[in-house]
């Protein structure tokens, strides 16, 4: 079984192998491929929970891509958005004119990723899509489109695969479902 720190009483369930996961990779990277054919898109990952999602995505690319990240924190509970999001480290490349991706792990209620995407529509890139990996649509409280979706999650909280809980769990390949 895994190594755990000091969630030793937490229970973990496979949701989402491995294997699902590098198809679901595979599938996402061939679709965005074929779409920015002949451009070089900019991806934009958020951290920090989506950067192992994004280091897999972009092997499987047939693309020149750039790529750059951002945080962003909200203030409140731990599994849960409190609905103030801030930018707390903002990406470093302009964007102005450059056909941007974002690359979430999730999303939840939407707050989080539609501040993120009213803050990079300013900037004005030529293009503006989002690739998540998995969604929470039972718990949206704003509407959110996602150009490349890979997975629907129920209502549960997942760790793994870039996921924490209580930044435990990242390094985990598989996305499980953390209980107490
Ligand atoms: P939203 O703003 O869409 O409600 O969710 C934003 C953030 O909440 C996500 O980026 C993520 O950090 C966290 N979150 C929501 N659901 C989960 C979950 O099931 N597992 C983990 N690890 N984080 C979650
Ligand atoms: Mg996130």
């Amino acid at each position: 079984m895994w190594q755990m720190g000091h969630h030793q009483k937490s229970q973990l369930k496979v949701l989402i192998s491995h294997e699902e996961i590098d198809k679901a990779v595979a599938r996402l990277a061939g679709e965005i491929s074929r779409d920015y054919a002949g451009k070089r898109p900019l991806f934009i990952s958020v951290l920090k929970g989506s950067f192992v999602f994004m280091a897999d995505l972009i092997r499987q690319l047939d693309l020149p891509v750039e790529i750059d990240f951002v945080r962003l924190s909200s203030y409140g509970a731990a599994r849960e958005t409190s609905g103030k999001v801030r930018v707390v480290q903002g990406i470093k490349t302009a964007i102005k004119g450059r056909d941007v991706l974002v690359v979430e792990d999730i999303v939840d209620t939407g707050i989080t990723i539609s501040f993120l995407l009213d803050y990079l529509r300013k900037k004005k890139p030529a293009s503006l899509r989002l690739c998540v990996l998995t969604d929470k649509p039972s718990r949206r409280k704003v509407p959110v489109s996602i150009d490349y979706p890979g997975f629907t999650v129920p209502d549960k909280f997942i760790v793994g695969y870039g996921l924490d809980f209580d930044e435990e769990f990242r390094h985990l390949p598989d996305i499980c479902e953390l209980s107490s």
